[in-house]
């Protein structure tokens, strides 16, 4: 049977794109540009939102530690974009797919005007077969950097209301984790997968602790926020491992992998 054709957002996160070192996993990029090639090769419609900037471009400046002045924070951001680019555009290069850059602060988002303009940019790219790769404007919009909630949060929430702009079928979010557990199973061994979730209420919150990994900085909180903002709008939102992008085809035949929030049938 052939699946009806879907538009999908994939959001990776910093903890996938960078190993324990905090260089570039090339072995993940490679492979989540392959298959992100072949879903779109299947008629899907590609969308791929990626942190990583700030860690990329830390590591190419070789700066001893994670930047934590502002300054420096968007000095590595605005390296590392580039560098990260350039990885895309090479891998997905590979696969005979061409990439778009696409960088949103809050006010992008906020205004009638802007929303509409990025709405048309993103559709007449997907017609032209081209995946657009969205990440925050983080050398400008400092507000995001410094504050502790950062409007975004490691692009989780930005995955969300990129997925709602565009009207896309379905979100990943790619995380360092294969799921969301009924608690933080780095800290209880006897966490248990929950593979669905029909209502993201006050309940499912408390089993979030508190922000994520070292490299990564959204934690499971900002990923249900996430899902509970695509839910609303009707699209489903699946939080799995980024380790092995190959579950994407899994996820695109409707098996069940990682964690569904299932969108509200609007
Ligand atoms: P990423 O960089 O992929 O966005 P994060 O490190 O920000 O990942 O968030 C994932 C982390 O959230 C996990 O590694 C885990 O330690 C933590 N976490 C807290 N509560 C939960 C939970 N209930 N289920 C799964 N992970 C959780």
């Amino acid at each position: 049977m052939v699946n009806k054709k879907k538009r999908i957002v994939v959001k990776v996160g910093t903890s996938t794109l960078t190993n324990e070192l905090g260089n570039s996993n090339l072995r993940t990029i490679d492979k989540l540009a392959m298959v992100l090639s072949d879903i779109q090769n299947l008629g899907n419609e590609v969308i791929l939102v990626s942190s990583g900037a700030i860690a990329v471009g830390a590591n190419k400046m070789h700066l001893p530690e994670k930047p934590t002045t502002m300054r420096m924070k968007q000095a590595a951001a605005a390296v590392g974009q580039c560098s990260l680019m350039f990885l895309y555009d090479k891998f997905f290069g590979e696969y005979d797919k061409t990439v778009a850059q696409i960088l949103l602060n809050a006010e992008d988002i906020r205004q009638e005007e802007k929303k509409e303009n990025l709405t048309n940019t993103f559709n007449a790219l997907l017609e032209q077969g081209v995946i657009p790769i969205v990440n925050e404007n983080d050398s400008v919009s400092y507000t995001e950097i410094e504050s502790q909630e950062r409007l975004f949060s490691d692009n989780d929430v930005l995955s969300a209301v990129v997925s709602v702009l565009c009207q896309a079928d379905l979100l990943v979010i790619l995380s360092d984790i294969d799921g969301f557990y009924d608690k933080d199973p780095r800290l209880y061994k006897d966490a248990k997968l929950i593979s669905r979730i029909e209502n993201i209420d006050s309940s499912v919150y408390e089993l979030a602790g508190g922000a994520g990994s070292r490299r990564g900085t959204g934690g499971m909180r900002t990923k249900l926020q996430a899902a509970d903002l695509a839910c609303a709008q009707g699209i489903d939102t699946i939080v799995t491992n980024g380790k092995d992008p190959e579950a994407l085809y899994d996820i695109m035949k409707g098996l069940k992998v990682g964690t569904l929030f299932a969108g509200k049938r609007i």
